[in-house]
């Protein structure tokens, strides 16, 4: 049995969908079909989710919003007319839509998940009637009949461990199951959905629960490459990768597959295949448990821009006990997660995405730490990029760290932060988010140029 995802670019329009319909009959296995909202058509077109967040942001500020609602609906009558499907369906969308819209719901973050939601849901739907006029057996299931239950957090939400019990029924469904990826229900029975991206969690989640032979994930690329493709010619393509590494690439940037998509296949051991909806005979990229590989190789180089860093020094930190512990109480007390947090002996640094740090809680944060830890200096670097070298082959190797901090020496580029430990499998650097780019070229030809 296989689950399969469908990204947004795979559903953008209707040449897209039957290419997707085509892939399900293919292939009798592919019994659970989780699907994206419509993405991009093209370079300067907009997600149908981003259209929805519009849609939801124009009510919220008391705007007409009969436009954004129009735009909505267009993207999925266009679908629906060229591959010649009922107009109830539309009808349907819209009144779903109309209705999401009219909701008295007070929080605005409840009522934003219930807009983005829609975009899958309805979705979910239209892929469903569109197997259905070729024959299959399709049906669409919502995720609270089968109890997909998901934590409050709006817009950020986690799996209660809960649902993959009952989720397991969707192994005997009978036919192909088409799913809304994206969103689940809070215990109260709120709409509520993960991180953006989330429909590749969506698909991790019921590939675990079904215990998948594999889970397919299709996306517009043939595989995975070494490093972001538009950054270098002649990409080295990744045959294989181990969850691990994976989830760092994409942790730090890889966006082919939400970090967060990793963990639930892991506890059950399913391998991921990222597949190619345009070309779906390409073997793709295999994420498994183990792979072979060789002493000190490199797999991928990541980045990702967007963090800021806390660095705090105090001397003698290295002998007041709890100073550690004191600093990072204050940033969970504040509401923040932080990303990494590298210390030496009189300091100590924290380092955040920008995004979770508005200029508010920074000035609040700092004066804490100012206050409370007795600190000699404390102050914020913003424009920060976090580069992840990784390979399960850079453990026990000598040499990848003179390697790494040649290549960033070559183009100039000064190292930040740099994080490296015998166990893992990844080396992090961090550098100026105008270097980035370079620095990336740069260890890329170092590791993999010619
Ligand atoms: N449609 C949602 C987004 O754009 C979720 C997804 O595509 O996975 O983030």
């Amino acid at each position: 049995m296989k689950v399969v995802k469908f990204g947004g670019s795979s559903l953008a329009n209707a040449e897209q969908v039957k290419k997707v319909c085509e892939i399900v009959m293919a292939d009798v296995d592919r019994r659970v079909v989780v699907v994206s909202a419509p993405g991009k058509r093209h370079g300067g077109d907009t997600k149908v989710t981003d259209l929805l967040i519009a849609c939801a942001n124009c009510r919220q500020a008391g705007k007409p919003y009969e436009e954004a609602l129009a735009s909505v609906v267009a993207r999925y009558a266009e679908i629906q007319k060229d591959l010649d499907l009922p107009e109830y369906v539309v009808a349907e969308i819209e009144r779903d839509l109309r209705q999401r819209m009219a909701s008295e719901e007070p929080s605005k973050h409840v009522f934003m998940d219930l807009m983005k939601a829609s975009g899958e849901d309805n979705n979910a739907k239209l892929v469903a009637a569109a197997l259905r006029k070729r024959g299959v057996e399709a049906n669409y299931v919502n995720p609270k009949d089968v109890g997909l239950l998901l934590s409050d957090e709006y817009g950020n939400a986690q799996i209660l461990p809960e649902s993959y019990a009952s989720l397991r029924k969707l192994k005997d469904a009978a036919g192909v199951t088409v799913f809304p990826g994206f969103f689940g229900y809070t215990k109260a029975g709120q709409v509520v959905t993960f991180p953006r991206g989330g429909s590749d969690i969506t698909g991790s989640i019921l590939a675990a629960a079904v215990e998948a032979d594999v889970y397919e994930n299709f996306t517009d690329v043939d595989s995975v490459c070494a490093v972001n493709p538009s950054l270098v010619t002649n990409v080295k393509p990744i045959s294989k990768l181990t969850y691990r590494e994976m989830r760092e690439l994409s942790y730090a940037g890889f966006g082919v597959l939400h970090d967060e998509a990793i963990l639930p296949v892991i506890r059950a051991g399913i391998p991921i295949c990222i597949k190619n909806t345009n070309q779906p005979e390409a073997p793709g990229t295999m994420i498994v448990r183990e792979r072979e590989y060789g002493l000190g190789e490199v797999v991928g180089i990541a980045y990702d821009v967007g963090f800021c860093t806390i660095f705090v020094s105090k001397y003698l930190m290295n002998r007041e006990l709890g100073f550690g512990r004191k600093l990072l109480q204050i940033i969970e007390e504040e509401g923040l997660s932080y990303e990494h947090a590298p210390s030496g002996i009189d300091n100590m640094s924290v380092i955040l995405r920008e995004r979770d740090f508005p200029k508010s809680t920074e000035e609040q944060v700092l004066a804490r730490i100012n206050n409370e830890l007795n600190v000699d200096s404390v102050f914020v670097e913003h424009g920060m990029a976090m580069i992840m070298v990784v390979g399960e082959g850079m453990r026990y190797a000598v040499g990848n760290a003179a390697t790494v901090t040649k290549a960033l020496s070559d183009v100039g580029v000064n190292i930040d932060m740099i994080n490296l430990s015998s166990s893992e499998v990844n080396m992090m650097l961090g550098v100026k988010a105008e270097d980035s780019e370079k620095a990336v070229v740069s260890l890329y030809n170092a590791f993999f140029g010619e």
